[in-house]
């Protein structure tokens, strides 16, 4: 199985997001790293899944990401916190 790394220049890191452009709908996701490469999606290392931000206008999704790295936290109420 070939190593991929992440797909911005200059970066040598490992893969360890996918990011797919939706154009039609001017949104872009980071998921978790596809296990096959696609070929509409991009590789990037977690340094650079972690700073992406959407282009004006677009809009960015996140999906929860399994295995150690930043998962939403989960909603907590705040029916009982004051002040
Ligand atoms: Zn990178």
């Amino acid at each position: 199985m070939r190593e991929r790394h992440c797909s911005k220049a200059m970066c040598g890191r490992p893969s360890a997001y996918s990011l797919t452009y939706d154009y039609a709908g001017c949104s872009m996701a980071i998921g978790p790293l596809s296990p096959v490469a696609d070929p509409n999606s991009y590789d990037l290392c977690a340094f650079h899944g972690d700073k992406m931000r959407p282009p004006t206008g677009w809009q960015l999704f996140r999906h929860a990401i399994l295995g150690g790295v930043d998962l939403l936290p989960a909603e907590e109420s705040d029916a009982g916190v004051t002040g």
